[in-house]
């Protein structure tokens, strides 16, 4: 008879994928080149974000490898729109993609051309599509109403404006953290509603460069991407049939995902590639020889490169529960409180960034200092020791941080941000 053991052996927990990739040194999370505790006195105040310039380059880098030639990379402002972050991505990047006028012209102060400026979004107002026309950018029209008002500013201003036509496909994407398109929607024009919309700007004579289609943002899933990707380009092929030149311009998106949560795999990049490149040669280049074949990435590009990095104002014990109190939250930081779009919240990954070699843990909860029971960064996670003036630091957080937060909630300062 063998003893049966009275514990199951616990399994191995992985580490998290965006914790594994953390450039440390030492005790200390390595932001740069430059230890946290050093960045943090170069700052001067906490909490800030600070994101790793050649974290970015890195990625950039590995879409190129994985992407190779037959596509052109743009960057989604939105993401990140610190200047610093787009001046850098500028250089690496063949276009970007603004929402915004101030985003455009954020794009166009790092001196980007307007030929390699794109402008998406529903509710342009009629000043910023004047400023768009006049800037001479691509304007991705999203409505019947943006194609008139496009059309009127072009007469105003005695130039020709430059459009491509957001298409809401009569398709979904499945596994995208959030969807755009499918169904009834407040993004792009309904496939079946282009043929018509192509008549009208052919009558008016805009140059009509061809189609962008985004179908969802966060996904992790290769293959669901792939069936995106070719289902879009059937789309586009069949629509160009209701253009009467060449089509030179195919956008078809991007939403590449970041791992937030433990079960989170990274999206495998080099099947990605591939499915493209079987994409481009088998369904667009016949049928489409003079098109630019444009792929879109905001927060693939940027998100693990950034830091939201905290000090631990208080540790306080309530009823057995630690609690770690910080000088940031959801006012700078709101995806990771789970209150950006988040079904079930699930802890973002977070580091005691001064403490990285201790191996031993507690279990706390890392709240800020707002005084809402919402402003939770991270519950009831396995963290070395933190006393008052250590570095709490939440990870992904190089996009959709600072400005899709509430900055202005209970009224404490705004954060530095830093590109190192
Ligand atoms: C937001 C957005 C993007 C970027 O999405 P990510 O998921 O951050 O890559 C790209 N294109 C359009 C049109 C968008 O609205």
């Amino acid at each position: 008879m063998t003893a049966q053991p009275l514990v199951a052996p616990v399994e191995a927990v992985a580490p998290h994928p965006a914790v594994a990739a953390v450039p440390v040194a030492g005790d200390e999370v390595v932001v740069g080149g430059v230890p946290l505790t050093r960045l943090a006195a170069r700052v001067g105040s906490t909490p800030f974000f600070a994101y790793d310039r050649q974290r970015i380059s890195d990625r950039v880098g590995e879409v190129r490898a994985a992407f190779g030639d037959a596509v052109r990379l743009g960057y989604a402002v939105k993401a990140n729109p610190m200047p610093a972050v787009v001046q850098h991505l500028a250089g690496l990047v063949d276009a970007l993609d603004v929402a915004s006028a101030r985003e455009m012209h954020t794009a166009l102060d790092t001196g980007t051309t307007p030929d390699r400026i794109s402008f998406a979004g529903p509710g342009k107002t009629p000043e910023e599509i004047r400023s768009a026309v006049a800037a001479g950018v691509l304007i991705e029209l999203e409505s019947q109403t943006e194609a008139h008002r496009v059309v009127a500013a072009g007469e105003g201003l005695g130039v020709v404006p430059r459009v491509a036509v957001r298409v809401n496909p009569d398709f979904a994407v499945r596994g995208s953290g959030m969807r755009m398109s499918g169904g009834p929607q407040q993004f792009g024009v309904d496939a079946e509603q282009v043929p018509d919309l192509l008549r009208y700007l052919t009558a008016t004579g805009v140059d009509m460069t061809g189609f962008h289609v985004f179908a969802g943002s966060q996904n992790l899933d290769a293959e669901r991407i792939a069936d995106a990707q070719r289902a879009t380009a059937d789309l586009v092929v069949t629509l160009a049939d209701h253009v009467p030149g060449p089509v030179r311009y195919v956008n078809l998106g991007g939403g590449l995902g970041i791992p937030y949560f433990p079960k989170d795999r990274p999206v495998d990049l080099g099947r990605v590639g591939e499915s493209l490149a079987a994409v481009v040669a088998e369904r667009i280049a016949p049928a489409l020889p003079d098109a630019d074949v444009h792929i879109e990435l905001g927060r693939y590009l940027v998100g693990e490169a950034g830091y939201y990095v905290t000090r631990v104002i208080d540790r306080k014990v309530s009823r057995g529960r630690t609690y770690l109190v910080v000088d940031g939250g959801m006012h700078h930081q709101l995806a990771a409180s789970g209150n950006l779009g988040q079904v079930i919240r699930r802890n973002y990954p977070v580091l005691v960034g001064d403490h990285m070699a201790v191996r031993d843990t507690e279990q706390a909860t890392v709240v800020g200092c707002l005084c809402t029971p919402l402003d939770l960064l991270a519950d009831d996670v396995p963290l070395p020791r933190a006393e008052p003036g250590d570095l709490v630091v939440v990870l992904q957080a190089g996009a959709y941080g600072l400005t899709a937060s509430p900055t202005a909630f209970l009224g404490h300062p705004a954060p530095a941000e830093v590109l190192v």
